[in-house]
């Protein structure tokens, strides 16, 4: 089966941005106002926050330099299996052309995008939505893999599986972390987003969204993703664990000490020497070889801290 190789951040140009994409504020059940959450996120290091209030827009009064705010919301709407509501959000949105709330769920995915924005299905876990759910909607972008405040919570936070059951059906949906930040500090600078982008603005922002252009993270980094035909080679921070997530009963997984020999996968030789395997040490990279059966592919890096990033898909065979 022919392999394509999905283009994402790490062999894009442009700028690194670290953002918060899910945020609400006393706009909607939010425990600060506005511009109090965007001073945390600017202080945090953050470049940019998204306000996504409940089923309005809300915005910072004032912007610190070099901070970018994105227009945002969460809907609330339609009614899942389970009998809960979806929770679609769009940030992006350009003003005067956000939909209403109280639309379907797929006409709120569909006005997102007319609004220029980007669309996604937030918290699946914490939500229980189930596979038909999730195929019963389509054309949006992405899914939160990680959500701090669902964790956090109620230890519903992980989401993966639901984007697993997504990508073996074809469906190309990108992974997100998210805070969905209600209080701060508590639930507030543990899930973003690392978006490769030419500048710090709105348009700049969700144009390399609506690309793919970004890894999710509640912890490392990823520096360099390189796919050829046959391998997929990672370069992390300093990790506990490296995956190469493919499909039913294929792919791979390489850990940091004893436990850490894998059938496909062998360690990136790091910038200081090759890594080693006692129980103390760290991996920063790893190669993965391809079989041939890899329906799809994506990464994830656990760090010994149980944080993890996350790449959107790398590769689909059809
Ligand atoms: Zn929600
Ligand atoms: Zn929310």
């Amino acid at each position: 089966m022919p392999l394509e190789i999905i283009p994402g951040p790490f062999d894009a140009t442009g700028n690194w941005y670290r953002g918060a994409l899910h945020v609400h504020t006393t706009e909607s059940d939010g425990s600060i106002p506005p511009d109090r959450t965007v001073r945390q996120y600017h202080q945090g290091g953050w470049d940019f926050v998204a306000l996504t209030d409940h089923n309005r827009v809300s915005a910072p009064s004032q912007v610190p330099p070099g901070f970018l705010a994105i227009r945002g919301c969460e809907y609330d709407i339609g009614q899942t299996e389970l009998r809960q509501k979806f929770h679609i959000v769009g940030v992006g949105l350009e003003a005067g052309r956000e939909p209403r709330p109280g639309q379907s769920p797929q006409e709120t995915i569909d006005g997102i995008h007319d609004a220029g924005g980007f669309a996604w299905v937030a918290h699946p876990y914490w939500s229980g939505l189930t596979t038909s759910d999730l195929l019963a909607i389509d054309r949006y972008d992405a899914l939160e893999v990680y959500n701090a405040v669902c964790e956090l919570e109620i230890g519903r936070g992980n989401s993966e599986v639901h984007l697993d059951d997504l990508l073996i059906r074809g469906r190309r949906v990108g992974a997100l972390a998210v805070d969905d930040s209600h209080w701060p500090v508590f639930d507030a600078l543990r899930g973003w987003v690392v978006v490769r982008a030419h500048e710090l603005s709105q348009r700049a922002i969700v144009d390399a969204l609506l690309a793919g252009r970004y890894y999710a993270s509640s912890g490392p980094a990823i520096y360099a993703v390189r796919v050829t035909e046959t391998e997929v080679e990672v370069e992390c921070s300093p990790c506990a664990a490296i995956s190469l997530i493919a499909g039913p009963t294929v792919g791979g997984r390489l850990s940091a000490g004893r436990a850490g020999g894998a059938v496909r996968a062998r360690r990136l030789e790091g910038r200081q020497g090759q890594q080693g395997v006692g129980e103390a040490e760290q991996l920063t990279g790893a190669v993965f070889a391809l079989t041939g059966r890899e329906q799809y592919g994506r990464v994830r890096v656990e760090d010994a801290q149980g944080r993890a990033a996350w790449t959107s898909l790398l590769i689909v065979r059809s």
